[in-house]
């Protein structure tokens, strides 16, 4: 009986609709793949008014940090993390702390940890990058590529690892070892539901948005992590957002360039006071921006010298002695540089060989 009713009520709702020819009721989109995690995502900081910093806790894996700027009547979010999943669970986690729907987002660069969530934003929403980023993303190069074969192609040998280790481990560490397994097959689950979507709106050197009575600025000053770093810069809060041109400590050095250092010494110049990474914490001394570009530098004038004497990129990644600026960085402890930027900076050195420059 108390079917039948349900269905008289269901029947007479479809025709009522029919008739007047309403929508269906809205309901919110459900999470992509692999969205499911315990406890919160992201850890999200208000580090000025109106600008929050969000980094991910571990509960999943959301990639880089990311930046939310408040607009006035809307946000501006710089990177929009590892996959769709980890983008909706950023805006479901942002909703108590503010109404406002996202209006522009800024990819910093092409890495897919930075742009894999472009496409859980509608139309109504612009996606602002550097020319560079998107002839890359557009090109398929954001699911590809050193980076990409580096962290994601990796994935079944990591997981495999994780497995072994589950069964060999002892009972006291076998929660631990099971969490990050299951992070991981969330993550590579999370992978297949990636449509790459490139920058709507590409800028060569800069671009200015005026609102919410704020300048927020966004700046190319030359290459560095790749080809086309994008900053934001908001002069009156005086913080600038970095992505992967400077992060907390030492970066990827797979998609970079031998000018690196110069460019983050060309940012250097500008007056802020807060730094919001792509990895790792927020921090405010910009002599860090400094040791960085030391470093950088070093790297890439010792991979040359090893370049022009001959010397094979495996046993540069060896000889490479980085350790005098192992007080600012404390993960350099010994002799060497990873293969993989030593491998990226022989790729450059020899097209220019070939290609001289006039
Ligand atoms: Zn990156």
């Amino acid at each position: 009986m108390k079917y039948a009713v349900s269905f008289w009520i269901a029947t007479a709702a479809l025709f009522a609709l029919a008739a007047c020819g309403a929508p269906p009721p809205p309901e919110d989109p459900p999470p992509p793949g692999a969205a499911a995690h315990q406890g919160a995502a992201f850890e999200i900081t208000e580090v000025r008014p109106g600008i929050w910093h969000a980094v991910g806790t571990g509960a999943m894996n959301v990639g880089a940090n990311a930046a939310i700027v408040d607009l006035g009547e809307s946000l501006l979010l710089v990177d929009s993390h590892i996959t769709p999943a980890a983008a909706w669970v950023l805006l479901e986690e942002l909703s108590p702390l503010t109404p406002k729907p996202v209006r522009y987002v800024v990819n910093t660069h092409f890495h897919f940890d930075h742009i894999h969530g472009n496409q859980v934003f509608g139309d109504d929403v612009e996606i602002l990058g550097h020319e560079a980023t998107y002839d890359v993303v557009a090109g398929g190069g954001s699911n590809s590529g050193t980076a990409w074969d580096a962290f994601v192609g990796t994935l079944p040998e990591q997981i495999a690892t994780l497995e072994s280790r589950l069964e060999a481990a002892a009972e006291a560490d076998r929660a631990e070892i099971a969490d990050a397994l299951a992070r991981t097959r969330a993550y590579q689950e999370a992978t297949a539901s990636i449509t790459p979507v490139p920058p709507t709106i590409t800028l060569e050197r800069r671009m200015t948005l005026h609102r919410g009575g704020h300048e927020i600025q966004l700046l190319f000053l030359g290459r560095g992590h790749t080809a086309g770093d994008v900053v934001t810069f908001l002069p009156e809060q005086r913080v600038l957002i970095t992505g992967d041109l400077v992060p907390f400590g030492l970066p990827f050095m797979g998609d970079g360039y031998p000018e690196w250092g110069e460019t983050i010494r060309g940012f250097a110049e500008l007056d802020f006071d807060l730094v919001l990474p792509g990895h790792g914490q927020p921090f405010e001394d910009k002599a860090k921006l400094g040791y960085l570009a030391a470093y950088l530098d070093d790297f890439w004038a010792q991979a040359e010298a090893a370049h022009g004497e001959g010397v094979s990129a495996e046993e540069a990644a060896n000889s490479i002695d980085l350790t005098a600026h192992g007080d600012h960085f404390p993960s350099v402890t010994a002799p060497g540089a990873p293969l993989i930027a030593v491998e990226r900076a022989y790729r450059l050195f020899d097209a220019r060989a070939l290609t001289p420059e006039q």
